[in-house]
């Protein structure tokens, strides 16, 4: 993806509130997603985030002052889901987002600009639905550091599967429990095995964890049987967007031999409102490299455009606030940081090994990276790896809490987002969600 002038990192908006040097969402950024206004019982539609604004594509597209690929673009995107935006491929959307681009831009006018402006709804009486109608959801285990922490605590002489470093590993997810950043969730029930017993227990999980992840859309998919080769992978790619794969740890870790995890995934996936294109992340990306004594990817999962560049560096980290925090109005406490560049395989990677079995993926489909745990302790992506399976309690800053694992009234809030000199920064907003009791239905 070669840089353009919506990278320049001159360009300011009219709108003044894109313009902030700490702000998520600036004219360089322009992500995508749905929404309508708080309460209101209106249909969903396409929205794009310009600082503390949503522009109505909806509005927009009736005003008649796009033309040609980017009118034919936000038309599709006028709908209660992306997926048929999402299928029209790379053209389409670059074509958006450069007419969207350049009647914000400061100085811009006409009636393009008139109608983008006349289109803005506050981002504060805004609610969202999932960006997608999500066909399949695919969740990946691509950090090497997650997967030993964790591989640690399963099996402590043997952290890391032979298949690891050979391919990104996964399992089939499901899609109907995948919820919009702000959906709450009930503690689920499901059957463990608790430590030194002979039989297992049904009851409610003990270990309720969250999962730092991200996640990418699909954008025109591929027929059955039909190959995406790692070269044209990431034009399959619409964009990202920040995921919490939330876990019974205790329910998974007991039902997932031999055939992977069942209820302890599949009560609530948490995905942000907005995602960030790929061409809005272009100057973000970092060489994807393999220590010389790892195994190097088999040629079909290596290239030269993903070795120079199929990392992404997206800077994230996990907040906790706790019923306390709320209750003495305090700032929630940062749990860890990282950045998506240490990854072990890279989006197109992720991508390509899942078509080369034949698998068709279609407009809209999630797929999610798997926990993101940088090289260091300070950096793990979910609480089993910060307590090291529960056998280490975690001060809870601000508050005389401790924790193991996630309790009732715990909300986890995800954020991410770029930064580089010379470049302006662009963010991913939040992706949060509140552990509720039981359902005591
Ligand atoms: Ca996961």
């Amino acid at each position: 993806m070669e840089l353009n002038h919506t990278h320049d990192p001159q360009a300011r908006s009219w709108l003044d509130s894109a313009n902030g040097p700490d702000n998520d969402f600036p004219i360089q950024n322009l992500p995508f997603g749905v929404f309508r206004r708080r309460g209101s019982g209106e249909t969903f539609r396409g929205g794009v985030a310009i600082g503390n604004q949503v522009i109505d594509l909806t509005a927009v597209t009736a005003s008649g002052t796009l033309d040609g690929l980017a009118a034919d673009a936000a038309h599709a995107a006028s709908q209660p889901a992306l997926n048929a935006l999402l299928a029209m491929g790379p053209a389409a959307w670059s074509a958006l987002r450069h007419a969207l681009f350049d009647a914000l831009s400061a100085g811009a006018s006409g009636p393009r600009t008139d109608a983008l402006r006349a289109s803005l709804v506050p981002q504060d009486d805004v609610e969202h639905s999932v960006p997608t109608r999500i066909g399949d959801y695919t969740d990946f285990y691509t950090s090497i550091h997650h997967a030993r922490n964790v591989g640690r605590v399963i099996r402590p002489d043997d952290p890391l599967t032979p298949n690891f470093q050979w391919l990104p590993i996964a399992y089939h997810g499901r899609a109907s429990s995948v919820v919009v950043s702000g959906t709450p969730f009930h503690r689920p029930m499901g059957q463990a095995m608790p430590p030194g017993s002979s039989s297992p227990v049904y009851g409610p999980c003990a270990r309720l964890d969250y999962e730092l992840e991200m996640g990418f859309y699909v954008g025109p998919g591929n027929a059955l049987g039909q190959r995406v080769p790692l070269d044209r992978a990431e034009q399959h790619i619409f964009g990202m967007c920040l995921l919490n794969d939330w876990s019974a740890r205790d329910h998974q870790f007991w039902e997932m031999a031999p055939l992977g995890p069942f209820l302890g995934k599949n009560f609530c996936t948490s995905v942000s409102p907005w995602i960030v294109t790929m061409e809005a992340l272009a100057p973000f990306r970092v060489p994807f490299s393999r220590p010389a004594d790892e195994p190097q990817p088999l040629p079909y999962l290596d290239g030269a455009a993903n070795r120079a560049q199929g990392g992404v560096d997206v800077r994230l980290e996990v907040l906790l606030e706790t019923a306390q925090h709320r209750a003495r109005e305090l700032a929630p406490a940062r749990l860890s940081a990282t950045s998506f560049r240490h990854q072990y395989w890279t989006p197109a990677q992720m991508l390509t090994q899942h078509t080369v079995g034949g698998c068709n993926l279609q407009p809209g489909d999630l797929l999610g990276t798997g926990t993101i745990s940088g090289p260091t302790p300070e950096e793990a992506g979910a609480m089993v790896e910060l307590s090291l399976g529960g056998s280490r309690a975690i001060p809870i800053e601000g508050t005389d809490e401790q924790r193991r694992f996630l309790e009732d009234g715990d909300r986890v809030i995800l954020r991410g987002w770029c930064e580089r000199p010379g470049v302006t920064r662009i963010g991913f907003g939040t992706c949060e969600g509140e552990v509720l009791p039981i359902n005591p239905g």
